[in-house]
């Protein structure tokens, strides 16, 4: 017998889903029809609404770019980051956080995480400073803010670097106030195609620097200086232009950033509709033997990009059984993250053993991410609550 052939079989219930709504794809229709399909105006209108929604303050730079693993990459180079310096951050996080330190010869630092709310532990980040340390990037896990407090002291106190990866914070607030706008040097959020926003593939770099603005800008696009374009172009022609370093190819188009503009709009109305499902899902699946997401503290936001559960010790199944019953039940579901010292390259590379992260360890072999994102239903938040209930009481 099949789920398929079951008479009453519900339809298979995706881990995540993009919403992408009427006025998406009338932009995006629009910007075909217009003849300008690369990056223009609409990559120009979506920078300056992102910087708008991070409350606009003066200075404030939003720098489209075609991913966020291009931004960060473009963060990094621009702070100067090169062979033989060190960059500390998770090893509970997507490789992209930690390739990018690699794509300019210096060396990842990983170390632990924080059992309680799953992000980077500050003492931890602290234990690992040597003097080759050049920066740190904390990872906003699962849209949970880090304690950036915690974070941007200890890269007072040592001289580094703060790149927050936001791929998941979007919108998130730390005492009160939304990540982009915490104090570090540089911040990247991701428009990927499960993120809370999504421009198919894309990102936004956030910075108050405009040495580090002006430099991104370059190298975002080929290393063609703008600034000094701009300065002369009453006197040559349009066709001029003058290459200052070997650039990347990370611009975002129009096509993408039609998206993002209405993307951007509904952001609060999808952060809140995720934010109502993560509170069903903790209502339903309380008395479970189950370790339920982490919350923020004094009324801060989540953006809940993801809800991941830890099974208890004395759960009757094991991680990889229950996600199987979940698949049996026609429910997609993840693991965030298989970490990074589990990984062939990461392991070798730096030698790297299970037992120095034993707190992301022991979560990774109990952790799941269910679905959650706006277009499932309350009635799909209770389906997945119900899967999870039979498989656990057996
Ligand atoms: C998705 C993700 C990235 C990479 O984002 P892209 O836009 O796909 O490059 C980086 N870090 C984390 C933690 C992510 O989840």
């Amino acid at each position: 017998m099949t789920d398929s052939a079951a008479p009453t079989a519900l339809p298979f219930l995706p881990f995540a889903l993009p919403e992408i709504g009427d006025e998406e794809i009338a932009e995006v229709i629009d910007t075909l029809k217009s003849g300008w399909v690369t990056t223009g105006p609409k990559a120009r209108r979506f920078e300056q609404d992102f910087a708008a929604f991070l409350g606009g303050e003066p200075g404030i730079e939003a720098i489209a770019v075609n991913s966020a693993t291009a931004g960060l990459h473009l963060a990094l180079e621009a702070l100067g980051i090169g062979p033989g310096d060190e960059v500390i951050t998770t090893t509970h996080t997507f490789t992209a956080t930690a390739e990018v330190v690699r794509y300019l010869g210096a060396d990842v630092r990983l170390v632990d995480i924080d059992p309680a709310t799953l992000n980077i532990d500050p003492a931890a980040i602290e234990a690992a400073v040597t003097p080759r340390t050049k920066a740190i990037i904390p990872v906003h896990y699962a849209g949970l803010a880090v304690d950036m407090d915690a974070v941007l002291a200890i890269a007072r106190r040592h001289n580094l670097k703060v790149v927050e990866d936001a791929a998941h914070a979007l919108p998130t607030t730390h005492g009160g106030r939304l990540v982009g706008t915490l104090g570090s040097d540089i911040t990247v959020f991701s428009f990927y195609a499960n993120k809370t926003i999504t421009t198919g593939e894309g990102g936004m770099a956030v910075t108050r620097d405009p040495a580090l603005a002006a430099r991104m800008k370059v190298m975002r696009l080929h290393g063609i200086n703008r600034d000094a374009f701009d300065r002369f172009t009453a006197k040559v022609p349009s066709w001029y232009y003058e290459i200052v370093a070997p650039g990347f190819k990370y611009n975002l188009t129009d096509i993408a950033a039609a998206m993002g503009l209405h993307q951007l709009k509904r952001l609060q109305d999808f952060q809140a509709k995720r934010a109502r499902f993560a509170a069903l899902y903790d209502e339903l699946l309380a008395d479970l033997p189950l370790v339920l997401p982490p919350k923020p503290v004094g009324g801060d936001l989540h953006s809940w990009h993801l809800y991941v559960l830890r099974l208890t010790d004395d759960a009757p199944v094991g991680r990889d059984a229950l996600i199987e019953a979940l698949y049996a039940a026609g429910i997609g579901c993840s693991v965030h993250y298989i970490p990074l010292h589990q990984h062939p390259y990461w392991r070798e590379r730096y030698d790297l053993q299970a037992s120095d992260f034993p707190h992301s360890q022991r979560a990774y072999e109990r952790m799941l991410s269910v679905p959650l994102y706006t277009r499932m239903t309350e009635d799909d938040v209770r389906r997945v609550a119900a899967a999870l209930r039979r498989a656990l009481q057996g």
